[in-house]
């Protein structure tokens, strides 16, 4: 079968990690006919704005999109295109996996967690204004209807994948409104699940207590900024940005890409890292139904790691191209 799947290279390191993702797809055996789409501050001078209106039609239409990270101006320009896509294609839960590698260095051994980001709600919503010079507003949102989905995400990919506990993240303490909702939400979803444990947790102690004793952790499910936050605090215990998948999830579509950004400092250098990329596309593949490539990819990326064999953010001596062409031969290897 030959798959459609939209490909946005994006920017800063985006189009490097891109060629290198793409190639090590490409070798796992599996067909795919990519739509290559542009989107970031680029084409605003080619086209008047940063995401065009095909790109998501295209999205739309194949149901699949790989993404390299786009840069977002600080404090000033375009919103997010990352924060518009998900909103707009209702893209609602962010599942970014962090498991420990052989071979890299870390604190633990044993992290073997999943975030569940609530997408589309929350401080993401955009709805932030000056109310007069001196003061700004934004506006937490959060919706049964949004909560739900979520929590119900969380819990079925949990049963799915052999998972023993969800652990609810919030601060209905102090938000008891907002996050309020959440929490009472997740208690009532939870009794739908009774083969999978449930507890929750306030932000600020899940972060020590990941700190601490990451491996207390299976999934965790939380609304948009918390996931946002936690899920760089889990891709850091796991050994960096360089490793950290993810993928974008809504009905009948989805979008893979790295947990980490467009890393602009080391564009065009041939350093950075095409691994949390390549591994986003795993999970594309298996998202598609195609277990084998995506083993054969995982497989590769592990065993080369536990060798030694990587970039130079991992402690290895290797360029992207130079680590993407290793990877491509153990992965035409195992076919
Ligand atoms: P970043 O993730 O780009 O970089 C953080 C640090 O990690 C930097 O030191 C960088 O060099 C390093 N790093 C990141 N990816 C790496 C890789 N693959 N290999 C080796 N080193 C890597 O975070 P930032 O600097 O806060 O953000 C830069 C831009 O990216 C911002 O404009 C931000 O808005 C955007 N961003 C985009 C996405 C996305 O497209 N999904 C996600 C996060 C940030």
């Amino acid at each position: 079968m030959k798959y459609s799947v939209v490909l946005i290279p994006g920017d800063g390191i985006g189009p490097e990690i891109a060629h290198s993702a793409r190639s090590i797809i490409e070798a796992s055996g599996v067909e795919i006919d990519w739509i290559v789409c542009e989107a970031g501050a680029e084409q605003i001078e080619k086209f008047g704005c940063a995401l065009s209106p095909s790109t998501i039609e295209q999205i739309r239409s194949r149901g699949v999109a790989l993404k390299g990270p786009i840069t977002t101006p600080i404090g000033e320009g375009f919103r997010s295109l990352n924060v518009v896509m998900r909103k707009q294609l209702d893209l609602y839960a962010n599942l970014r996996p962090a498991k420990s590698f052989n071979g890299v260095k870390t604190r633990y051994e044993d992290v073997n967690l999943v975030v569940v980001r609530e997408n589309t709600e929350d401080l993401y919503a955009g709805l932030e204004h000056m109310i007069n010079d001196d003061v700004a507003e934004s506006i937490k949102v959060i919706t049964r209807k949004g909560s739900e989905r979520i929590v119900r995400f969380a819990f079925d990919y949990a049963r799915q994948n052999g998972r023993k506990k969800v652990t609810a993240v919030h601060k209905a303490n102090i938000m008891k409104m907002t996050d309020g909702l959440f929490l009472s939400v997740a208690r009532q979803i939870a009794m739908e699940y009774p083969d999978i444990e449930f507890d929750d947790m306030i932000i600020d102690a899940l972060c020590m207590r990941l700190v601490m004793n990451p491996a207390d952790f299976d999934v965790m499910v939380m609304p948009n900024l918390y996931g946002d936050i936690v899920s760089d605090l889990a891709a850091g215990l796991v050994g960096g940005p360089g490793l950290a998948p993810s993928a974008n999830i809504g009905a009948g579509m989805a979008i893979f890409e790295a947990v980490h950004g467009s890393a602009p400092q080391i564009a065009g250098k041939n350093i950075a890292n095409p691994t949390a990329l390549t591994l986003s596309g795993a999970m594309m593949l298996r998202h598609l139904g195609e277990t084998k490539c995506a083993e054969r990819i995982e497989q590769a990326i592990y065993s080369l790691i536990e060798q030694g064999v990587s970039t130079t953010d991992l402690g290895g001596k290797l360029s992207t191209s130079e680590y993407t062409d290793c990877v491509i031969k153990r992965v035409q290897a195992a076919r």
